[in-house]
């Protein structure tokens, strides 16, 4: 078998400051994975910009001129981290077998690509980079980004506890990716859904080489109510489950008002007016719930996903032999 062709996509929003250091450092890594014969000669850095203000895409246009293994391509605007990804990797897809996207301000360690291309080569379509610890983050950081993969999963985002976007790719998990359409995309959780087998490889997180951090609290929520809200309609089941707690309550409530009454401690009225309010409380989130079942499932047709992937089959290995 040839070697396969990397492409290494490293999407870039106002880091200036950081490429010229880590730009060295890809290539560094690029280069000893060639000599290793694990990877081909073709094998590129594809930075995406991703609508930079300051001089990151000249930076990119001028290592491209000195070296013929950096690529880059300028979306036409400010896009977001997960749409600038995307975009690198669609346009990396077709031209490589594999793609490993890893952010370009050298936090996550590069030296983890080895053994990530090492499960590539034995079998896997798809490698997570998983964050072994963050002893290098704050505790807020820590505690927030932490907090966010709980929360996740609690919501019914399944996501790869501690995973990033530093992960491998196949072509061929690409390929398949490509066919979920929709807009919102949250790349951690959405690439289990393809499928294929895959592993993750630990690495430790360091601190960023220079510039500051584009993921501020405000857009870590975000990101998570993105995730959460695409990924998942268990919110709306949350609701539906309040519904029916409400509704058993004020069924208790009703008993208990007319137990009063029979009793003769109340006020005439009072117990019609309490078994009205608890009832309709109870019978209206019960049916916000119901409808909310339902925009769930409007919802999740909409994103028009791929019902299901082939990853084998009998007949292709009969005529490869
Ligand atoms: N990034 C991007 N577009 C944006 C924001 C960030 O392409 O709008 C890139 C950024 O250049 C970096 C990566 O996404 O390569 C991760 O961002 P950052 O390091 O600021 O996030 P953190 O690691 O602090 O969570
Ligand atoms: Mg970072």
């Amino acid at each position: 078998m040839d070697q396969p062709k990397l492409y290494i996509v490293i999407p870039c929003y106002n880091e200036q400051e950081v490429l010229p250091i880590t730009s060295e450092l890809f290539l560094d890594k690029l280069r000893s994975l060639i000599a290793q014969k694990k990877i081909s000669e073709e094998s590129r850095v594809l930075f995406v910009n991703d609508g930079s203000k300051d001089d990151t895409w000249n930076i990119i246009k001028k290592l491209s001129h000195k070296d013929e293994h950096f690529e880059g391509i300028c979306l036409s605007r400010n896009r977001g981290h997960q749409n600038a990804l995307l975009g690198g990797l669609m346009y990396a897809k077709d031209r490589c077998d594999v793609t490993i996207s890893i952010d370009c301000d050298g936090q996550d360690d590069i030296n983890a690509m080895d053994a990530m291309v090492d499960a590539y080569l034995d079998g896997c379509d798809v490698v997570y980079g998983v964050r072994a610890k963050r002893s290098t983050d704050t505790f807020f950081k820590r505690f927030t980004a932490e907090g966010f993969y709980h929360l996740m999963n609690w919501l019914g985002a399944n996501v790869v506890f501690n995973h990033a976007d530093y992960r491998l790719m196949s072509s061929r998990a690409l390929q398949e990716f490509s066919q979920f359409k929709e807009v919102n995309i949250f790349l951690r959780g959405m690439v289990p859904l393809v499928g294929f087998k895959s592993t993750s490889v630990y690495y430790d997180r360091a601190e960023r080489m220079a510039g500051e951090s584009h993921y501020p609290l405000k857009k870590m929520l975000a990101l998570a109510f993105d995730g959460i809200t695409s990924l998942s309609v268990k919110p709306i089941r949350i609701i539906t489950g309040m519904g029916f707690l409400v509704s058993v309550i004020s069924f208790i409530g009703v008993l208990w008002a007319i137990l009063s009454k029979l009793v003769g401690i109340t006020v005439a009225g009072w117990t019609s007016m309490v078994c009205v309010i608890c009832f309709m409380g109870g019978i209206q989130l019960l049916c916000l719930g119901v409808i909310g079942e339902y925009i769930g499932k409007i919802y999740m047709e909409t994103k028009q996903r791929p019902r299901y992937i082939i990853s084998e089959a009998t007949e292709e290995d009969n005529r490869s032999e």
